[in-house]
C-alpha cells in the first residue's frame, strides 16, 4: 500500500508572516490526519518559518528548487546543503514553470535529483506533456523521455522513496483538469516505464501524484483512481481551508 501524498506548491506567493498565518489556521484542520503524507513547498524565504511552525506536526516542508552544485559562485542560487541545513526534507525538481521560464532540461533535472539524494532530500520530480504534445498524440513519448533522462544513474533502492508528480502542462493554473481517466492512464504509463527502468519492486513503491488545477471539488474523483497516489496543488493550496479540504478528501 502506498501512502497518499498531498502537497502544496505555493510558487512565488506568501511572505513569512503570511506563511505563519496560513499554518496557524491549517495545522489544526489536518491534525488528525494519519492517512496522508502532507507536504508544503513554500518559497525559500518562508522555509524557516514553515519548518519551525510545523515542528512536531504531521506536515513536512520542502524547497521548490535547488541548484545541483555543492557551492560556488552562482549568484542568486540556493544549494542543497543550505536547504538541508534548514531542516527541509523534500525538494520539488523540474516543475514545468522552471522548465518553461528558466530553461531547465531533463539533464539538469537529473543533476538536481542526484544532488538532492546526496543531501537526504526526497525529490518530487515533476513531468508532463504540453498541449501540442497531447494534441499530436505524443503524450507517452514525452513522458517516456522525461523518465529515461531524469532517472539516469539512479539506483532502484534509492528511487523507491521518490515521488513523481504528473502535471500535464495544459492543466497547470488554467482551471482545466485532466479527467480522472486521463490521469489514471498517464500514471499507469509512467509506472510501467519506471518498472522497465528500475524494476517492478521500485515501481510499485514510488508515489505518483497528479497536479494541474486540483481543487476541493475535483480532488476526490482524481485521488480515487487506483494509480493516483496523491496530488500536487498550486492555486488551491494558498487558502488553508481549501487545502485542508483536499487533504481531507
Ligand atoms: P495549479 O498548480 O494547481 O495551480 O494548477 C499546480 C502546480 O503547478 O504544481
Amino acid at each position: 500500500m502506498r501512502k497518499p501524498v498531498i502537497a502544496a506548491n505555493w510558487k512565488m506567493y506568501k511572505t513569512p508572516a503570511q506563511a505563519q498565518e496560513f499554518l496557524q489556521s491549517f495545522l489544526p484542520l489536518v491534525a488528525d490526519d494519519t492517512r496522508d503524507e502532507i507536504l508544503l513547498f513554500p518559497s525559500y524565504v518562508d522555509l524557516s518559518v514553515a519548518i519551525a511552525a510545523t515542528a512536531g506536526s504531521n506536515v513536512s516542508v520542502g524547497a521548490q528548487n535547488i541548484h545541483y552544485a555543492e557551492e560556488g559562485a552562482y549568484t542568486g542560487e540556493i544549494s542543497p546543503s543550505m536547504v538541508e541545513a534548514l531542516g527541509a526534507t523534500h525538494v520539488l525538481v523540474g516543475h514545468s514553470e522552471r522548465r518553461q521560464y528558466f530553461g531547465e532540461t531533463d539533464q539538469i533535472v537529473n543533476k538536481k535529483i542526484h544532488a538532492a539524494i546526496h543531501h537526504g532530500l526526497t525529490p518530487v520530480i515533476c513531468m508532463g506533456e504540453t498541449l501540442e504534445e497531447r494534441e499530436a498524440g505524443r503524450t507517452e513519448e514525452a513522458l517516456l523521455l522525461h523518465c529515461q533522462e531524469s532517472l539516469k544513474g539512479i539506483i532502484p533502492q534509492v528511487a523507491e522513496n521518490f515521488i513523481i508528480a504528473y502535471e500535464p502542462i495544459w492543466a497547470i493554473g488554467t482551471g482545466k483538469t485532466a479527467t480522472p481517466e486521463m490521469a489514471g492512464m498517464a500514471h499507469f504509463f509512467i509506472r510501467t516505464q519506471i518498472a522497465h527502468l528500475l524494476g517492478r519492486h521500485t515501481a510499485d513503491r514510488i508515489r505518483i501524484l497528479y497536479g494541474g488545477s486540483v481543487k476541493p471539488e475535483n480532488a476526490c474523483a482524481l485521488l480515487n483512481q487506483p494509480e493516483v497516489d496523491g496530488a500536487l496543488v498550486g492555486g488551491a493550496s494558498l487558502d488553508p481551508y481549501s487545502f485542508a479540504k483536499i487533504v481531507n478528501y
